[in-house]
């Protein structure tokens, strides 16, 4: 062996064993970085939440969780709430929670003065929050964000009834678990899906999904909006539950706003 092949030698056995160590440093980030299993059924149920990261300790600590029963509501000041929303190319992610639609910049929601982005919407089927003991076939969420980082999520419950014809636009083009479908030539406009009457509950609530952060603005129409049969069983053919069970109201007030 001759000094040139001794060298390339040793540096092959230098570079393996680098490589073998960065290998082992890279699996092992990777795996302890992919975040923890959830569900709403089996061994990681709602119940189980809190203890499945360090990350989701507020699902069983939280004192201001979501969803609620919307009971008694004190009568607060008129309406403040307005939409500027405005039609997004059709993305769709069914992300194995739930069917999302994110929506493009620049549609917002002004609720009390203060401005909201809308990032996305989805469906939970049944509704996660009860209005008077009663459940909704579904619930839409409408999440938004303040440029300071606060969540505000308008809730918009769905009965059965006449069929929505968003829905059945969005329902036709729902990808496979885990994919996305982009279909940038067809517009939607999530105004669609907003009850003709404004009046709203409000309260302060939690994610209903880990990690169940605070500090979540709820924003909750009293006029629902209607899905029909089929529509329903569309999504409940994929997510036959996907509702956080209701959370203890402990010290909080809902507000109502016509
Ligand atoms: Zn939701």
């Amino acid at each position: 062996m001759d000094v040139i092949t001794r060298n390339y030698g040793k540096k092959l056995m230098s570079l393996l064993a680098i490589a073998l160590v960065t290998l082992a440093f890279l699996t092992t980030p990777v795996l302890a970085a992919k975040p923890p299993q959830w569900s709403y059924g089996g061994t990681a149920n709602p119940t189980q939440w809190g203890k499945l990261s360090d990350d989701f300790t507020m699902c069983e600590f939280g004192k201001d969780q979501s969803p609620i029963n919307i009971k008694n509501p004190i009568e607060d000041v008129p309406a403040k709430i307005s939409f500027d929303y405005h039609p997004t190319p059709l993305s769709i992610i069914n992300n194995g929670h739930t069917i999302q639609v994110n929506y493009a910049q620049g549609s917002t929601v002004s609720i009390s003065g203060e401005k909201y982005s809308l990032l996305q919407f989805h469906f939970h089927t049944p509704s996660e929050h009860e209005i008077n003991d009663r459940a909704s076939a579904m619930e839409l969420h409408l999440v938004h964000r303040n440029e300071a980082g606060k969540l505000a999520v308008v809730g918009v419950m769905l009965n059965e009834g006449k069929s929505n014809p968003l829905i059945a636009e969005i329902w036709k083009q729902i990808p496979n678990i885990g994919e996305t479908q982009t279909i940038s030539d067809r517009l939607i406009n999530a105004e669609n899906l907003l009850p003709s009457n404004k009046a709203y509950y409000s309260y302060s609530g939690s994610l209903t999904t880990p990690p169940c952060s605070e500090g979540v603005s709820w924003n909750i129409f009293v006029e629902p909006i209607t899905v029909s049969e089929e529509q329903i069983a569309t999504f409940t053919k994929i997510y036959q539950v996907d509702a956080r069970p209701l959370q203890p109201i402990n010290n909080r007030v809902v507000l109502l706003h016509h």
